[in-house]
């Protein structure tokens, strides 16, 4: 008998992952659940054809429906348009879906005994959230030419502020930036709601002694919705929110154990992500999942469509492509429904598939990627369906279990 579930927002990408897709469905799902998805195709041609309709409405299909999986898919740039003959350049569909859900991006390493962190004293995966708007990432900027006075001025309905920011005596440079309070609240909310949903500590960081009124303000919204609304949930679960300055939390990630979600404003979270996926050993191990402030989830790998691999089996090679983190995206999104509807039976055969996946990589099962990083001896390096098939035995060896 198949599990049965409620739907979720399926969404299919690009190259080669969305020829992983097909077979992860294929050879670990189909055969175990009744699949119930509500599918959009959010690869680049039909994305095109929509006039990108399709990726909005898949957003707002998670709204309804609270959780969804995707698949990667390609942000087109001028090469792009031309191998894809697309009527424009469309925006990133992660962007598209991340501002129409208001959420927070959450990247997880997955870890096996067989590939060891580079940092020998990791043991749990160290999970980092990133704020996503504002910051340099939306600062104005200006070259200064020579000698002149720099000022910052705010016209509110109160009148006007203004703040001398330099007195230049020749050439510079100059910056401003923003953030605004209902983003950094809901970023602050999507932190602790997943906290809470993992039952993991939560760290936040910035530099408020340098920047006491714009850093300040990021602490202070932290600290306040957490006294608000999530201090008593917190102690229940028995995890704890702690703020630190940025410098300190390097520093302590570095001499930590893991097993915790690091917050960061927008540029710690851009820098800091890429050396934690690094220090883990790789991208093809990376989940990301995108948290809104409202509880809807939506689960990706963080890795893109490896077009490098695609023009390969283009020409009838066989590839030797990582699909875990698209398996873990999958795992996740079912695990979530299972928990929100009480269905025990769907979340169980989540834990089951990612133990499947892990026990293969234990037992020397694995792919190319892989297999270079770990060294070992008895390795087996295989290509993807012969890595699928492997997982799948060990899947029904659990579930007859
Ligand atoms: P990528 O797809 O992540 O691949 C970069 C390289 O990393 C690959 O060539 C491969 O190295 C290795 N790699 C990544 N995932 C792997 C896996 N599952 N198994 C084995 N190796 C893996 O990044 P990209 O080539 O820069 O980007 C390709 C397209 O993906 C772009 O069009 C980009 O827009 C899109 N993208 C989408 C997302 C998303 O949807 N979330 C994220 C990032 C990029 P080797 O070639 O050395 O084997
Ligand atoms: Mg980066």
């Amino acid at each position: 008998m198949k599990i049965r579930m409620k739907p979720i927002v399926e969404m299919d990408g690009d190259e080669m992952t969305r020829i992983l897709w097909q077979e992860i469905k294929e050879t670990l799902l189909l055969p175990y659940v009744e699949l119930e998805t509500e599918y959009y195709d959010l690869g680049l041609p039909n994305r095109d054809r929509t006039d990108d309709q399709v990726t909005l409405e898949a957003a707002r299909a998670i709204k309804r429906l609270q959780v969804g999986v995707k698949c990667a898919t390609i942000t087109p740039n001028a090469q792009r348009m031309e191998e894809y003959g697309l009527k424009q350049l469309w925006k990133s569909p992660n962007a598209t879906i991340r501002a129409e859900l208001d959420g927070t991006v959450f990247r997880t390493p997955i870890l096996t005994d067989r590939i060891k962190p580079y940092v020998r004293g990791w043991k749990k995966p160290i999970t980092i959230a990133r704020h996503a708007y504002g910051d340099v990432y939306k600062a104005v900027e200006l070259p200064v030419p020579g000698p002149g006075t720099a000022e910052l001025v705010f016209k509110g309905e109160a009148g006007e502020t203004r703040q001398e920011v330099y007195s230049f005596k020749g050439p510079g440079v100059l910056q401003a930036m923003h953030n605004r309070e209902d983003s950094i609240e809901a970023f602050a909310r999507s932190c602790f709601a997943y906290a809470l949903q993992e039952k993991q500590d939560l760290w936040f960081s910035a530099k408020d002694t340098i920047s006491k009124i714009y850093d300040g303000r990021f602490r202070e919204v932290f600290q306040r919705i957490f006294d608000a609304e999530f201090a008593e949930a917190f102690r229940q679960a028995g995890i704890t929110y702690f703020y630190t300055l940025i410098d300190d939390a390097v520093a302590r990630v570095i001499r930590s154990e893991g097993g915790f979600i690091w917050a960061t404003k927008n540029y710690d979270g851009d820098v800091m992500s890429d050396m934690i996926s690094t220090a883990f050993g790789s991208l093809a191990m990376m989940t990301s999942v995108l948290v809104s402030p409202h509880g809807w989830y939506e689960y990706e790998a963080a890795h893109g469509t490896v077009t490098r691999h695609y023009r390969k089996w283009q020409q009838g090679e066989k590839t030797s492509t990582n699909p875990i983190a698209t398996i873990f995206a999958w795992t996740g999104a079912l695990r979530r429904r299972g928990e929100l509807d009480g269905n025990k039976a769907l979340a169980e055969f989540s834990a089951g598939l990612e133990n499947a996946c892990l026990d293969t990589i234990e037992a020397g099962a694995m792919t190319k990627d892989l297999a270079a990083l770990c060294g070992d001896p008895d390795v087996r390096s295989l290509n993807t369906g012969d890595f699928l098939q492997e997982i799948r035995g060990r899947l029904e060896a659990g579930l007859q279990a």
